[in-house]
């Protein structure tokens, strides 16, 4: 049987480090202190990205997963005259899905500031019908600093500039029920997936058929992914990153997610058809689906000229890019 808990402490850990693409390198340095405990070999990419690599019987044709580290977040954009912060979104999400929500403002000199992400009109008693009528831009919210600060000077002075990261609180709760509600379970849930294979293989000393590589993508959430850190000898590469359950999908919270199609087009359908025999084979739950609105690792690196067959597979997680389950 499998041991859930690993994984819960695997994904609640991995949860708590912020990494907003761009801002990666804690959430890597966890990550290879896992991989070091567990002597398992891995080489890092000059854009940050890390690959482990389990050595197979046949090392010719090799089978690469990847999850990413990065997830959405925001970059400060201005130091108001009133000491308060506007900021540039990191990835594609609604502003309003993070309003009210608390941040940390972490400077380029490791200082970390906590603050709220407010609109400029938060109060109903003061801005009234304004407050709820205002459109829900990213030029239309700011941080509120949680220090002594009413203007850009004691801002500045508190070391905080132009380009610092922002990362929001992630609500991460456990349900007695047993679900997961969290920020950025996409692509964090694939993650913690992944390290519990890893240890699973490392403490049952399984020694694959085929060299795997799980290669922990960085640049995500922005597109341009992790194509020339794909090991060279790889044949099959598969995306592990969130599936999407909700209207008109059949994608669920209960099985494992297969794209059958992206915005950039069909995955490979020979793949598709052995990983779905795979499932039937061990009594997997799965469902295929196509995602309109989607692209993922496996899409970037093939723009970028991957030569292997691709896939895309993983959890549903419910109002992504929200505070997701
Ligand atoms: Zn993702």
């Amino acid at each position: 049987m499998h041991n859930t808990k690993i994984i819960e402490n695997y994904l609640t850990e991995l949860l708590n480090i912020p990494s907003p693409t761009g801002y990666t390198k804690d959430i890597i340095n966890y990550i290879k202190k896992e991989l070091d405990n567990m002597n398992v070999e891995y080489k890092i990419g000059n854009k940050g990205m890390l690959v482990a690599i389990i050595e197979g019987i046949d090392k010719e044709n090799e089978i690469t997963f990847s999850a990413h580290i990065d997830t959405l977040g925001a970059m400060v954009q201005e130091i108001k005259a009133n000491g308060r912060l506007a900021v540039s979104q990191i990835g594609g999400y609604m502003m309003n899905t993070i309003e009210g929500e608390n941040c940390l403002i972490h400077t380029r000199d490791n200082k970390k500031y906590e603050g709220t992400l407010q609109t400029i009109k938060p109060s109903i008693h003061i801005h009234a019908s304004e407050a709820k009528e205002l459109p829900r831009d990213c030029k239309n919210y700011e941080i509120i600093i949680d220090e002594e600060v009413f203007s850009k000077d004691e801002t500045k002075n508190l070391g905080i500039d132009i380009g610092d990261i922002v990362s929001f609180d992630t609500r991460t709760k456990i349900t007695n029920s047993g679900y997961i509600k969290s920020r950025y379970l996409d692509d964090k849930a694939s993650v913690a997936a992944i390290l519990y294979v890893i240890k699973y293989m490392n403490i049952n000393n399984i020694k694959p058929r085929n060299t795997i590589n799980f290669l922990f993508s960085n640049y995500e959430e922005v597109g341009h992914g992790c194509a020339t850190f794909i090991p060279k000898n790889t044949t099959e590469f598969i995306a592990v990153d969130m599936g999407c359950p909700g209207e008109g999908q059949n994608s669920t919270e209960y099985d494992v997610c297969i794209c059958t199609k992206d915005s950039s087009g069909p995955y490979d359908y020979d793949f598709i058809s052995e990983i779905v025999n795979i499932c039937k084979e061990n009594n997997v739950n799965y469902k295929l689906d196509i995602y309109p609105n989607y692209s993922s690792d496996a899409t970037a690196a093939l723009k970028a000229g991957l030569n292997a067959k691709f896939a895309l597979i993983g959890p549903g997680i419910f109002a992504s890019h929200g505070y997701e389950r």
